[in-house]
């Protein structure tokens, strides 16, 4: 498995409509093993195709907190919000594409996704907790959407302010 690299706000890349996956191919399901090795690298809970620069709907999931049990690594390919709860849930949100930037977003305290999973199978579970709020934030990427998108303006640029210029200090080295 090898490690990607991690797309860093803002890029155009982040903010496109990501294409379904009609079949599965070796190529796919590498894709997926690498994004889980690098989302547990990182490290974080969750990893979509379009922070590593490919534009393809799928994403990684695990939610299971260190020493809390099993790791529990979802791939989900075509991933979709088919039900959501009336009640919302607010969480401190961050993103591995916007480093050390942290906001309270709300969103559908419960949702149901399905999904086709890393045999082609289709898949379709409920959410709830921390599991719903990271599910729905690595959707987002797939239509280009981040979640300082949620935010005011104001506060929203002042994090693409910081961003810019961590990538200037990036590229310089
Ligand atoms: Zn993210």
């Amino acid at each position: 498995m090898t490690l990607r690299s991690i797309l860093i706000h803002p890029d155009p890349r982040l903010k496109k409509v990501c294409d379904p996956v009609p079949d599965l191919s070796d190529e796919l399901r590498t894709l997926a093993d690498d994004m889980l090795q690098t989302m547990y690298d990182a490290p974080g809970i969750g990893l979509a195709a379009p922070q590593v620069g490919v534009t393809r709907r799928l994403i990684v999931l695990d939610c299971v907190r260190d020493g809390e049990g099993e790791p529990r690594p979802l791939v989900m390919f075509n991933p979709e919000v088919i039900a959501e709860s009336e009640e919302s849930s607010v969480y401190e949100e961050g993103c591995l594409s916007i480093p050390e930037q942290y906001a309270e977003v709300e969103r559908p305290a419960e949702v149901t996704v399905r999904w086709m999973d890393r045999n082609g199978m289709e898949q379709q579970e409920d959410f709830d907790g921390l599991w719903a709020t990271c599910v729905q934030h690595e959707i987002d990427h797939l239509d280009g959407v981040l979640f300082i998108d949620y935010l005011k303006p104001l506060r929203r640029q002042m994090i693409t302010r910081k961003m810019q210029k961590l990538k200037r200090e990036m590229a310089r080295g």
